[in-house]
């Protein structure tokens, strides 16, 4: 078998190889980055559009479905979706639908429409909660959750888990290392002093009892499974262990299930009959366009409407405006009735299982220490032999070279999968032809990495 340093060496030359290749293929796409590049940071509207590991972005013309169409007239079978914003495919054409039928009667006027109750009513029956608020994106409903929390019960702090992300909240921005809180790496900009969270193992429930102890937790906010460093999945009894202790000590708990979403109909919440205080779901929910929402207990509810009566007059810091806007309302509804079904579900989780097995015998012909951790219509590509039981693990786990190279040659082969991840979604719009076509080429990235043929 092949040593890490030996497949590490090669996958830097196959990635070099690969990225001379991208860059003859793609005059296009290097053409339109030089012109961008005089107006956007780095050439791109966000920053992390530089993360996919090619010399310049690829500029898409076209998505539709699990389709993408770039500027050069290369065509890819997209794993990525988005990152999970096109979970549901491409502009699903019920959402586009419904997003072209209230485009000419108003996009925004801080006035709901009639779309609201439906969405509400679609909300409460998939996921249970009976109460709900609206956000541009999953950031800001994770941040408007921990406001919340703190009003609700007067006490500072987060309780999040080694290895979680949370997109843009300043309080998740901790890991757990030789047993302490510390700062994620690579932050910008960060404000000086401790952003006042804790920061435990995942899957240990004794060190979240720990920390609940001091009394001092407002809120726990966690994923059901850690999906942002490779992929942890609960153990049996650790989700429902953990709500009953935050319960216990005192702390609401929120699921943040914007990618666990892809785990089943109605996420964790539903499958599981969790009873958290808080879920949040972001990213697909409106089909990829910008909104989120979270949902919480009618006993939160009556406690925010107490905290609402009882403040002084001014800015709640909670909301933005756009929030909860018509048209994203439109997009929702339709997601919400024509979109996330549970026939969709069966169809996404059945063929991401065949993707899974079909990676995991490639994986095991080749003798690789590596295999593949299931999370319905979401799988993914660890290099351990043994599925990561905490963030520490998961992060032995990663391995950035062999990551680029795989992605690379993926990419100048037809196949995007998302930067920063091995993991792949299947939507509703992926069929057999494009699974078997991620497995082959995978089984050939293996192959040069491998050097076979060498
Ligand atoms: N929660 C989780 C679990 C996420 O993975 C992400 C983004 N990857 C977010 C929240 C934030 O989503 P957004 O960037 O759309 O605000």
């Amino acid at each position: 078998m092949t040593d890490r340093e030996t497949l590490r060496a090669r996958a830097r030359e196959l990635a070099a190889r690969e990225a001379e290749s991208f860059a003859a293929s793609h005059p296009r796409a290097r053409a339109l980055a030089g012109e961008t590049g005089r107006h956007f940071l780095g050439g791109v509207p966000l920053h992390w559009m530089l993360d996919w590991g090619t010399p310049f972005p690829l500029s898409i013309v076209s998505a539709e479905g699990c389709a993408i169409t770039d500027a050069d007239g290369h065509h890819y079978v997209d794993f990525c979706l988005g990152d999970g914003g096109a979970l549901f495919g491409h502009s699903p054409p019920a959402i586009a639908r419904a997003i072209a039928a209230q485009a000419g009667h108003g996009l925004t006027a801080m006035l709901p429409g009639p779309d609201v109750a439906a969405v509400g009513a679609r909300l409460e029956a998939i996921f249970g909660l009976p109460f709900w608020q609206v956000t541009a994106t999953a950031s800001d409903a994770n941040r408007a959750v921990i406001r919340w929390a703190r009003a609700l019960t007067g006490r500072p702090r987060v309780l999040v888990f080694d290895g979680c992300y949370h997109g843009q909240v300043d309080e998740a921005f901790v890991d757990h290392r030789d047993g302490r809180t510390v700062l994620k790496a690579g932050l910008v900009g960060q404000a000086p002093g401790a952003p006042g969270s804790i920061a435990v193992p995942f899957n240990d429930l004794g060190a979240a009892e720990a920390a609940l102890a001091a009394g001092d937790v407002a809120l726990v906010l966690t994923e059901p499974a850690l999906t942002n460093t490779a992929m942890v999945l609960p153990q049996p009894g650790f989700l429902e262990g953990l709500i009953a202790l935050a319960h216990r000590h005192g702390a609401l708990i929120c699921l943040d299930e914007t990618h666990t979403i892809a785990t089943a109909y109605g996420g964790h919440i539903a499958r599981e009959s969790l009873a958290p205080d808080f879920f949040v779901l972001g990213k697909p929910v409106a089909g990829g366009l910008p909104a989120a929402v979270y949902g919480f207990t009618a006993a939160v509810e009556a406690g925010m409407r107490g905290v609402l009566d009882a403040k002084a007059p001014g800015y709640s810091g909670i909301g933005t405006t756009l929030s909860g806007n018509l048209l994203a309302m439109a997009a929702m509804r339709a997601c919400l009735t024509e979109v996330m079904t549970p026939e969709a579900y069966a169809q996404m989780t059945a063929l991401a299982g065949t993707l899974a097995d079909g990676i995991d015998a490639e994986i095991a012909r080749r003798g690789l220490p590596w295999s593949m951790i299931r999370l319905g219509a979401r799988v993914e590509l660890v290099f351990t032999d043994t599925p990561p039981v905490n963030g520490a693990e998961a992060r032995l786990a990663l391995d950035h070279d062999l990551e680029r190279a795989i992605h690379l040659f993926l990419l100048n082969r037809g196949v995007l999968l998302t930067p920063f991840h091995n993991m792949m979604l299947v939507s509703p719009a992926t069929g057999a032809a494009e699974v078997d076509k991620l497995v082959a080429t995978l089984a050939a990235a293996f192959d040069a990495l491998l050097g076979a043929g060498d």
